[in-house]
């Protein structure tokens, strides 16, 4: 009741002033405008422009001739339209030019914006830019193909970060911190072994998870010489790449075709590409280009109107609302359609609603159903909106085809993400079994399981593996490096730390759901024991490819992992259906081991029966095995698919801190 009241307060004050604007009683009301030519239609003949923006008194669009510097060359008033829009129509080829929005509030004249739905703009993302969008496009585009995908869990993530992809001098990658970085072969470290795109090649992975590569407001696009560094959580312009991975920021036109380029050579090298997403809040929220044309409505208020903050930075946005629901929709299946992305990673979910992440789904399943959805089912703080209607781990269930991060198996594995100190499973902790045996089953319904004991949920949360993300790190919090030997029992060794780390992925990658790996946790790398490393320098976040050198063993581990998933059809089980059926667990009796079987050539494997065991004892352990010829193809941190020895006995030794994996014809 107060709520309402203090919204109906809110809107009459702020609409009172202006002459012929409608008053709205609440954000609900405002009308939803649903063409498909909002902000820029652009032909040679005449340039269109339609902007949102219900509660203006007046709208006018600025021209320049100049992405960044310089006053307009012209003023031009709009005209209000249907729906809360305002229109304008230039019958001149305005192609080079430079626009932004200006929106009178009663008396009050805002800040200019480039708009919302902007595709290009000068540097620094300030001026909205006019382009021919056929000059974009790499030569051959028209034939860049997806790779082939059948079903999510066929799925395995690397997730990167552009400029700690290529940074090092030991890269041997010229286009370094930019998005051509991953257009280059044939480059090496100092040791003659191979960098960048090739490594990805041979390591095996399907998707690279790209770390924020929209257009975000912390570096400054004009001062490279700086080399400032920032993951990018702080978006300024969603529809439009990030200007300081293009070789020239100041051309709107570059930075669009070298996107397309790395995604062009990403594909052709097998490789589909995930963009990480950052709906749920804006780098800043007062005078953000989206509130600069409707001024609160884009983002949720506390009951007092003050603006909540589920993101912890400051502002959440509102996607119940129908133009951001409509925006989010469209935004995704922009960069779906005109950049051939593959996927999209959903920065804090569950800030978002359910139906607005269905919605997208449902959008996404008309380009190609083999795009892949997931985010954080999470918030960083509370939010306004009621919990059921979110996009959070706990109602994952009724989220269709759309993946959620297990925090429950990151955590059992590697000890708490907030308690750097705290070991897990891998180092040697029990009574974490249970934990992780929820992590193997893909967080889905199994009798075997004590769902009273998982460290997090206490339910099944997901239908199927397909919406599930293993993992036991990423960008966020200690790499695993870091976290294992913060965390390390008081006289673990650095062979120790070498085996927790093997052990710990090998249960990513063996678990039913999809695998990610943080990049560079393949070539062991640290950073320096810094947590949050957002806006640390090249030096800490960049991936030192000399490493590749140095742990050789980890990388040909990782990699014998991957391969191991490929080509083992039983470890990607799509339904929960076939996970009841097929994986059985075997009670050892023994504390901080879990051991289970995967049964009689599940999914069409060419193995029959799998046995893998987990030993998370500091010591060797003695397990009773079913009576069978077993082919070795996993024992202490080694890795052979072709086999490493022939166990016909029944008490198998299990090494310390380690998994096996055997198999029958
Ligand atoms: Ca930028």
């Amino acid at each position: 009741m107060k709520r309402t009241h203090i919204l109906f307060l809110l809107m009459t004050v702020m609409l009172s002033a202006c002459n012929s604007t409608k008053k709205y009683t609440s954000y609900a009301d405002y009308p939803v405008y649903d063409g498909n030519d909002l902000e820029l239609t652009y032909s040679q003949q005449a340039t269109s422009f339609r902007v949102w923006s219900p509660t203006a008194t007046e709208v006018k669009v600025m021209l320049y001739d100049n992405g960044n510097e310089g006053g307009a060359y012209k003023s031009l008033d709009m005209k209000r339209s249907e729906n809360g829009t305002w229109t304008l129509k230039v019958d001149e080829n305005l192609k080079g030019k430079f626009y932004t929005f200006q929106v009178r509030i009663g008396e009050k004249w805002l800040d200019e914006t480039p708009g919302i739905w902007v595709k290009a703009t000068g540097v620094n993302g300030k001026r909205a830019a006019i382009i021919d969008f056929s000059e974009t496009n790499p030569s051959g585009w028209e034939n860049d193909v997806r790779p082939p995908l059948k079903n999510f869990t066929d799925i395995s993530l690397y997730e990167v970060h552009v400029r700690d992809f290529s940074m090092a001098s030991n890269s041997g990658i010229k286009n370094k911190g930019k998005f051509l970085a991953f257009t280059e072969h044939g480059t090496k470290n100092t040791y003659g072994e191979t960098t960048g795109i090739d490594h990805l090649k041979e390591l095996g992975i399907s998707h690279v998870h790209l770390l924020p590569v929209f257009d975000y407001a912390s570096v400054d696009e004009t001062r490279p010489a700086d080399n400032k560094y920032n993951w990018g959580y702080d978006p300024l312009n969603y529809n439009v790449p990030e200007g300081s991975y293009s070789t020239d920021p100041y051309n709107p036109v570059t930075r669009i075709r070298e996107f397309k380029q790395m995604v062009q050579s990403l594909h052709k090298s097998g490789i589909r590409v995930i963009m990480d997403v950052v709906y749920n809040h804006t780098s800043k929220g007062k005078g953000s280009h989206l509130d600069l044309l409707a001024p609160n409505y884009f983002y949720r208020q506390n009951v007092d109107s003050t603006w909540s903050n589920a993101s912890g930075c400051g502002n959440e946005t509102a996607s119940e609302r129908g133009m951001m629901r409509k925006f989010m929709i469209e935004s995704v299946v922009y960069w779906a359609t005109e950049y051939h992305v593959d996927g999209f990673r959903f920065d804090l979910m569950g800030i978002h609603d359910i139906e607005t992440m269905n919605a997208i789904r449902a959008a996404l399943d008309k380009i190609d159903p083999t795009i892949f959805m997931y985010g954080e089912g999470w918030t960083a703080s509370a939010s306004p909106l009621a919990e059921e209607k979110r996009a959070v781990k706990k109602n994952a269930k009724q989220l269709e085809n759309i993946a959620v991060f297990s925090d429950d198996i990151r955590d059992a594995l590697k000890g708490s993400w907030m308690h750097q100190d705290k070991p897990g499973f891998v180092s040697g902790v029990d009574s974490l079994e249970e934990s992780i045996k929820f992590g193997i089953v893909g967080s889905t319904q199994h009798d075997s399981i004590d769902y009273k004991k998982p460290i997090y949920s206490k339910a099944p949360y997901v239908n199927d593996p397909t919406q599930i993300i293993n993992y036991v790190s990423c960008h966020d919090d200690m790499c695993l490096v870091d976290k294992l030997k913060e965390s390390k029992p008081a006289n673990a060794t650095e062979i120790e730390l070498v085996k927790f780390n093997k052990l710990a992925q090998t249960v990513v990658f063996t678990s039913q759901g999809i695998p990610f790996i943080y990049a560079g946790e393949e070539l062991y790398r640290n950073k320096k024991g810094i947590h949050n490393t957002y806006q640390s320098p090249d030096s800490i976040n960049r991936i030192d490819w000399n490493s590749k050198d140095s742990h050789k063993d980890i990388n040909n581990y990782y990699k014998g992992l991957i391969a191991l998933r490929k080509e083992h059809s039983a470890f990607r089980l799509p339904t929960e259906e076939m996970v009841q059926q097929h994986l059985k667990f075997i009670n050892t009796k023994i504390p901080n081991v879990v051991a289970y079987l995967l049964t009689n050539h599940v999914n069409n494997d060419v193995w029959k029966d799998i046995l893998v065991i987990f030993n998370g004892n500091r010591r060797p352990v003695t397990v009773q095995i079913p009576q069978d010829e077993w082919n070795l193809v996993c024992h202490d941190g080694q890795i052979n698919l072709s086999g490493l020895a022939v166990i016909n006995y029944t008490l198998f030794n299990v090494a310390p801190s380690s998994a096996s994996i055997l198999y029958t014809k």
